[in-house]
Formats: C-alpha cells, structure tokens, sequence
C-alpha cells in the first residue's frame, strides 16, 4: 500500500512511500529520507499534487508507540497553517530532537506512582464556589476563565478540577511560564495530589524527556506541569488544560518557530473537545474581550488566602525628596524601608534592569558603549567585571583606546541604575542587614535554592529584583516593595506596554502581604500628575482593561484587527532595502490587506543582522494566513535574506 509520511523537516506535505504492512494514521515509523533514516509519522492526508508515478522507497519498520491520535495531528496541520509553519516543522516539536521513544522499563515511571502523604486543603467558601463553577459543562471543550487575587489560592481550585479528571482515568497539562516553574510549585503539587508531576521544560535532561514521551502515549504518566512546548506532547488520553498566569508574554515563543502558547493551547483543546482553564490575577486584554462577549464562561475569587489584605500604596514625592547626586533612593524612602526592616519586615527594592549600569559612554570622545552586532547599547555588569549585550551576548571588558584623549584611553561614566548599583546604594545604608540581588544573572544556578530558602526564612532582609521576582514566588515575610523605576519604565516598542506594565505592578505588589500582616508597596515619583500609578494600582484591573480595551477600538488594534508582522533580515544592508520594497510590491498586488512598511526595525540590528517590517493588517474575521502563505511561495527572495513571519506579534522590535 501507500502511505503518507510526514518527516520532521521543513517541508510541508507528507512523502509518499510504499509498505508490505498494513498501516494506520496516527502510527510512528522509520523510513529512508536521502541517504539517512529518519522517523516520521502516517500522515491523514496525502501530498496534493504528487501525480508522478515515480519509484516509491519502502518503510523500514513501524515503532511500537501508541500510534498519534488523530486529534493531535488536526491540531498539528491547524498550528502549521495558522502560524504559517511547514507541517514538518510542527512535527518536530512534537518529536524528541527528530526521535519518537520506543518502550522504557516500568520502573522508570515509578516515581510518578509513588504515593506519599497528602495533605488535606479545605477549600473557602469562594474557591468552593469556583470550583463549582469550573465543574459545568467540563465534558467538553469551553474555555473557562479563573480570576482571583494573587495569593488567592486559584491553584487549588484548578488542582480539583484536575484530580476530577485523573480519577476519571484522564490525563491533565497545565502549562506555566517558564519562569514560573519553581520547586516551591511542585512541592505544593505533590502536597495535593500525592505523587510526582512530570515536569517538562527546556532544561530537563534527555532521559527524563525520554521516559515522559513516552509515559504520555502510555497512559503512565498522568500530569505534566511543562512550560510552552509540552503543547506538543503525545498525551494518549487528555481531559483538561490549564493554562496558569494566562497572560503572561512568555508564553509567545518569538524566535525560531513562532506561536503564542496560550492561543495554541486553546486550539488544541477545542481539537481534543477538552475543557481549558485560563487563570490569572489580570487577565490579558484578549481574554478579558472573550470574557465581555461571553465567549469564555469566568469566575472570580475576590478574597486573599486566610484573608490576607492586598498590600496599600504610597506616592514618594522626588520633587520634595529629591536624589542626591549618583543616588536613586530618597531620604523619605530609606527612612521607611528602616521602619519596616525594624519591625522584622522584609524589604525589596525593584528596578527592572539587570547589571549595574544600562548605560557606559567616556567623557571626553562622548562614545556609548554599544554592541557590534546588534544596535543596542551594552549594560555594564559590575559583579561579572563585564559589558554585555542582553540580545546576543556579545562580551567585552571596559576598556576602549579614546578618539579624543591624547593619554589613550577611554574615560567612562557609569550613568543609570542597574540592580547591582542599587545594591551598592542599599548597602551603604543597611550596612547590617543580608541583601541579595535576585535576577536572572544571580537566580539560574543552583545555589539560588539556597537562597529561596533563606529568603523564605526571612534571614536575607533585603532585596533588590528585576521583574524574575514578580513571578510566582511566596515570601511570607515580604511587607515592604519599594518600586523605583516607574518613572524609566517607558512602554517602548511595544503596543502591549501599558499592559505590561499592569501586569507586572499587579504581580509584584501580589508577592506582598501574604501573611496577614499589613503590607505596603511604595512608588518614587517625580509624575505626580500623571495617572499611570492610579491606574496601575487599581484594586480593580478591569477598570484599566475597559480603558484600554476601549483605545484598541478606536484605532483598530488588536483584539479588533489581525496583525502579522513579516520581519527581513539580512547582513547586506542594502539588498535588504530592495528586497523589502520589492516584497511590498508584491504583497500589495496579490494580497486583499492593508500591507504597511516596509521600515528599519526599532533594534534594526541584531546579531550582524539589519531588520526590515512589513506589518500587514486584516479583519479579525478573515484568516489571511492561507492566501498570505500561497503569495510568499511565489515571491522568489534572492540568497541571504531571511524571513520570519510573526501571527499576532506582540513584540514589535
Ligand atoms: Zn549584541
Ligand atoms: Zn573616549
């Protein structure tokens, strides 16, 4: 017979091949591909217009998997045409590094058996009722939001949901950021439900990806708790998705393959006909649309775990309390984080920039440091004795022969505020007290456990945290936040940044208070006037969604309209330049969009690569991806020029 083979390669069809065996759609296999082997999968369709009748090759053998169902590879075929992926690319996520993992011994997934003790969670009135709510209509696919409170206690609630599935004989996926992973969620995980969840993300090593695949067709494993791409794996029975902090951006994967997580995850449960769960604190602009149209059905638990109290804000007024010369902390500030330290409250400090200075220049020839790869500025890393670029990671040390300085070298002015500068200022004043930087550049290694637990136990005082703190963690103690950058934290390029920024003063005044005692998160300021902090601070993140929501209409952004952004790279500067108007051209001949650009990208350099946009616009009820797809087939680029195709961007540099 013939059958259709789909290859985790770039292309996007499946390959026809013969076989002496009887094959089904779905089933895993291994065939000749050139001069190498490779494994693919019975595809349900064949290619359209392979009407040669040349000679077949034959499948070597067929793989003793649970064949994909034929769910999964419906979703698979979606995912490829909505984000304008070759069906071979999609199947590569779903495989392991090109592999599909055949019989592992039993004993591997004994951990994921194990019983332990349980520990009982009574649930509140309010969670009792949501859970409730989250209960109707779960046979089949809705999309389910739950709101509450950080430090509500939503996990709960979804963890029930999810062990209704399990004794069902479901198997159940909750995705998190990556970010929002941490030992202190599993251990609450196996708390509740009593054994080990399979947790998947880029860092686990090969076995453990290996005995979770596999685990998954099996029916062994029963819950994964993955980051972005567990989307893609083989559950032989799923039941129900939850998606935690639902609008989170780093659920948009935006290098290599791209696609928003959270999307997908809603299509591939409307695929599997499952119930999915978004939950959040502040739903994104998207989802709080869903919820106004009812598309979404939604609860909401309004109280704090044990009643604890949302933290209250104070303004510093830096007219009033102005720095000092080099300085970022008030007068007023620091005699109140003193109160706070002295009453056994934890202090943190919050600036959102990584290393000690964002910004290095040399006063005499006035020259920025920047990177020579990308156009970006690079950030003086003091504890790495350091320059680095936060795109690439370009390296150098601070030291620079001078255009204008007859001795030589360059004389460099350290200017802004970093977290590592902040510490040294705190320092200064706390000389008594343990601080700790927590960052992504001090927290990814092991030892950070270490310091989690000491945060926890409240030995470590003070903190000074980029957003990495804002995610997820439970520091019982933490009653003061003194935030010191909402002045710097310019939206950028970025058409989410007010929602952004609401996000993350939301998350972050959440890690306050959670114990009951009174908290407070304060703001220096010199923008008194400005309504930002009010609105940021709103107990009530609706009344800014409505505003926002409101301001996407009026200029037709998305949610409304349909955004894909086509960014061009290349080295020749030049080419770049043609090729992107020739692009256009072509795009507004063949295409019925609006088609805007070409322009240089805002970071028009990255990694030796200049960058051109293209941003074409549609009706949010037209799915242009097909048409769009078949126009850029037949636009010949010439060689070294690159195209990425970005379907609902939410970066735009
Ligand atoms: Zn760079
Ligand atoms: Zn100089």
């Amino acid at each position: 017979m013939k059958v259709p083979i789909l290859l985790p390669n770039i292309f996007n069809y499946p390959f026809t091949y013969q076989s002496d065996i009887n094959l089904k759609v779905g089933e895993y296999v291994i065939v000749p591909f050139g001069k190498t082997k490779m494994v693919g999968v019975v595809w349900n369709h064949f290619e359209k217009k392979n009407e040669k009748n040349f000679h077949l090759k034959k499948i070597i053998k067929r793989l003793k998997i649970n064949p994909l169902n034929e769910k999964t590879i419906k979703f698979l075929n979606w995912f490829s045409q909505y984000n304008l992926i070759p069906k071979g690319m999609s199947l590569k996520l779903h495989l392991l590094s090109n592999e599909a993992i055949e019989e592992i011994p039993d004993k591997e997934f004994e951990s994921y058996r194990l019983v332990k003790n349980k520990y009982d969670f009574t649930l509140s009135k309010e969670q009792e009722q949501s859970l409730d709510e989250l209960k109707i209509k779960n046979k089949e696919f809705r999309v389910h939001v739950l709101q509450g409170t950080t430090g509500s206690g939503k996990t709960i609630v979804y963890f029930n949901s999810i062990k209704d599935k399990i004794d069902k004989g479901y198997q159940g996926l909750i995705l998190l950021p990556e970010i929002g992973l941490t030992s202190e969620f599993e251990k609450k995980f196996i708390d509740f439900f009593g054994f080990i969840p399979a947790i998947w993300h880029s860092g686990i090593t090969k076995k453990k990806k290996k005995i979770i695949w596999n685990g998954l067709t099996n029916g062994k494993i029963k819950v994964v708790i993955g980051a972005r791409s567990a989307l893609f794996l083989p559950f032989n029975k799923l039941g129900i998705i939850i998606v935690d902090e639902e609008h989170d951006q780093s659920y948009k994967q935006d290098e290599g393959v791209i696609y928003n997580a959270r999307d997908m995850a809603i299509s591939r449960a409307s695929f599997e006909n499952i119930p999915i769960d978004l939950v959040s604190a502040v739903p994104s602009i998207e989802t709080y649309e869903n919820i106004k149209k009812r598309k979404y059905s939604y609860s909401r638990i309004f109280n704090r775990y044990k009643n604890a109290q949302l933290p209250k804000h104070q303004i510093i007024d830096l007219n009033k309390y102005k720095l000092n010369n080099q300085s970022w902390i008030s007068s007023k500030t620091i005699e109140k984080a003193k109160n706070h330290l002295e009453s056994g409250d934890q202090v943190l400090f919050f600036i959102n920039r990584r290393g000690f200075s964002p910004y290095v220049f040399c006063q005499n020839c006035l020259k920025v440091y920047s990177c020579p790869h990308c156009s970006i500025n690079l950030v003086y890393h003091k504890n790495k004795k350091k320059l680095l670029c936060h795109y690439c990671g370009f390296t150098t040390t601070l030291k620079r022969t001078c255009d204008r300085n007859i001795s030589g070298s360059c004389k460099f002015i350290l200017s802004g505020p970093g977290v590592e500068k902040i510490f040294e200022e705190v320092k200064n004043f706390f000389p008594n007290y343990q601080t700790l930087i927590f960052s992504s550049d001090t927290m990814n290694k092991k030892k950070s456990s270490k310091d989690l637990q000491k945060i926890i136990n409240n030995e470590v005082k003070i903190l000074i945290g980029t957003q990495l703190i804002s995610k997820g963690y439970h520091f019982p103690n933490l009653n003061c936040i003194v935030v010191l950058d909402i002045d710097l934290s310019s939206p950028g390029h970025d058409l989410r940044g007010a929602e952004k920024n609401l996000q993350l003063y939301h998350q972050l005044s959440g890690r306050a208070g959670r114990t009951g005692k009174p908290a407070i998160v304060y703001f220096q300021t010199y923008n008194l006037k400005s309504d930002t902090i009010s609105k940021l601070t709103n107990s009530d993140p609706f009344v800014f969604l409505e505003n926002e929501l409101q301001l996407r209409k009026k200029n037709n952004l998305p949610p409304f309209e349909r955004f894909i952004a086509l960014i061009l790279a290349s080295k020749d500067e030049k080419k770049l330049e043609n090729e992107s108007h020739r692009l256009k051209q072509h795009l507004v001949k063949n295409l019925n969009s609006k088609i805007l650009g070409p322009i240089n990208a805002p970071i028009y350099k990255i990694r030796k690569n200049f960058r051109n946009r293209i941003l074409i616009r549609s009706k949010k009820s037209d799915i242009i991806q097909e048409s769009l797809s078949f126009v850029l087939k037949k636009f010949k680029f010439s060689p070294g020029m690159k195209l990425t195709v970005d379907v609902d961007p939410i970066s735009f540099n």
